[in-house]
């Protein structure tokens, strides 16, 4: 890591690690279903979170299919029905023949929580809208005092540090107006030198990385792109040639995934100092 100059930060579950307003989430979209639907929900939410269902933070949820799907580089290893019955293999190859493409409506990468209660909600049967306005509704909780975020303990300092010699960007998926009432209160304001809203991660990471090696005028193995999703912010970084770490508190990740993997923003503290 000693070369790198420019540092590329994700926002949420990289620069803070609260997890609460995930819950908020699933009130949101839950409240939107068929009545008849929303005990489901409930029950299925549980039971991801739990680890009881084949729905999985690190798998790929085919919407219009209704298929699970585990994947390597985007080519699918296994599928699963939602009762989570698995799926013959020469179907699968017949039905996968390409390799996946990701977006934010019809194949859902299953990189972080946001999209548990999301794959849920669209299993039975949300519209884009209703899903929209429930992600909206959270950001603007999660502006409000009610939301308190954890203070991860030296990571100020350790930013403030970084910040002195080095460029630190911001490269989120979220929205401007709450992504920087965040960075407010976690008080990191002032660090990041670039700041980069509604990335469209992962489709557009790759864009979002070659304008910032222009930018500054570096190389890419002198940047490096942390975050708590490998779809989104470690694989095509390393496609490139970006060093990567990558925060994987549920452990979904193989030791090749990335440069370095730790499990949480402690560990993350003490990487970055180094
Ligand atoms: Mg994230």
């Amino acid at each position: 890591m000693k070369d790198i100059e420019v540092y590329v930060f994700d926002l949420d579950g990289t620069l803070y690690e609260d997890t609460h307003h995930f819950d908020y989430y699933a009130k949101r979209l839950c409240e939107k279903l068929d009545f008849s639907n929303r005990k489901l929900f409930e029950k299925d939410y549980k039971a991801v979170l739990n680890g009881m269902h084949s729905l999985k933070i690190g798998s790929v949820f085919d919407v219009k299919r209704d298929l699970i799907l585990r994947q390597k580089n985007g080519q699918v290893t296994q599928a699963f029905t939602w009762e989570g019955e698995s799926c013959l293999q020469e179907d699968i190859g017949h039905i996968y023949k390409e390799a996946l493409q990701f977006d934010f409506h019809s194949m859902l990468n299953i990189g972080d929580l946001w999209w548990v209660p999301a794959a849920i909600a669209r299993h039975y049967g949300i519209d884009n809208q209703a899903a929209e306005s429930s992600f909206l509704e959270t950001r603007e909780y999660m502006m409000s005092p009610e939301f308190v975020m954890k203070e991860v303990r030296g990571f100020k300092k350790m930013l403030q540090q970084l910040a002195k010699d080095k460029k630190l960007i911001l490269l989120t998926n979220s929205p401007e107006k709450d992504s920087n009432v965040i960075l407010t209160k976690l008080g990191f304001e002032e660090y990041f030198d670039t700041k980069i809203f509604d990335g469209r991660k992962p489709i557009q990471t790759k864009e979002h990385l070659k304008r910032i090696k222009e930018k500054y005028q570096i190389d890419f193995h002198q940047m490096v792109s942390v975050g708590d999703n490998a779809i989104n912010e470690i694989t095509p970084a390393k496609q490139l040639g970006c060093k990567t770490v990558l925060i994987d508190p549920y452990s979904i990740s193989n030791p090749s995934d990335a440069d370095v993997i730790i499990s949480n923003l402690d560990e993350l503290v003490q990487v970055l100092k180094k």
